[in-house]
């Protein structure tokens, strides 16, 4: 079943969610790409190119980055050949304006919500941890690396987020109820909308989404 079935999934969900973890999972297990936007503009950052340097301030301070800006690079991302096959986005779209311009590029499959408090998410984002190069996410006492504060797959030092700062977590939950949840509310209208309970460990979470998305 899964062999002829395209999956086209949006995974939602706050900051500190699991959405970039459990995204890389249904990616490997279903052989398509995971995309995540907000990666995808920390590297422009890094790079220091044109577009870095337009969203770098607002990435810091937990802002979201310009529609114009954000709507771009998806539109150019889902052209690339790999995304015939299917994606996974994380943590896109984030406002209505975003999913309304979706719709009009491709037809979402699943829509995930992953479901935490903002207390947890409080709690959990004082040991998360990035590899500055690919990205994966860590955590110091959930999801540690095997060694030391290095990443598995790269071997390099571990940092913590720019935008990982107490005040910039809470404009980010604050955009999170005012903005995303209006889509989580669309896309449960569409009737799309799998919500997966997100206060679980790794493995839990990981599970209840194989099985809602029948991939065991
Ligand atoms: P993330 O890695 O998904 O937590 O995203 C990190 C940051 O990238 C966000 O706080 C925003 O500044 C920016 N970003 C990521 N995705 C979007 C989006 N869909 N719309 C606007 N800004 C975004």
């Amino acid at each position: 079943m899964v062999k002829n079935k395209i999956y086209k999934i949006v995974i939602l969900g706050p900051p500190a969610s699991g959405k970039g973890t459990q995204a890389t999972f249904l990616a490997e297990r279903l052989n398509i790409p995971s995309i995540s936007v907000g990666q995808i503009l920390r590297d422009e950052v890094e790079k220091e190119s044109e577009c870095g340097k337009m969203v770098k301030d607002q990435m810091k301070s937990g802002g979201l980055v310009s529609n114009a800006i954000v709507n771009k690079l998806v539109r150019k991302r889902l052209e690339q050949p790999d995304c015939q096959r299917g994606f996974v986005f994380d943590g896109f779209p984030r406002i209505m304006i975003q999913a309304k311009y979706l719709d009009t590029l491709i037809k979402i499959t699943h829509v995930l919500e992953i479901a935490v408090s903002d207390q947890e998410v409080i709690n959990r984002l004082s040991g998360r941890r990035t590899c500055p190069r690919c990205g994966r996410v860590y955590h110091l006492k959930f999801n540690p690396p095997k060694k030391d504060e290095l990443c598995d797959d790269c071997q390099v030092k571990l940092e913590i987020r720019e935008d990982d700062t107490e005040q910039a977590i809470r404009r980010r939950l604050k955009i999170y109820h005012q903005e995303t949840e209006e889509v989580v509310g669309y896309y449960r209208e569409k009737g799309l909308l799998i919500r997966i309970n997100g206060e679980q460990s790794i493995e839990d979470v990981r599970a209840e989404i194989f099985n809602k998305l029948n991939l065991n």
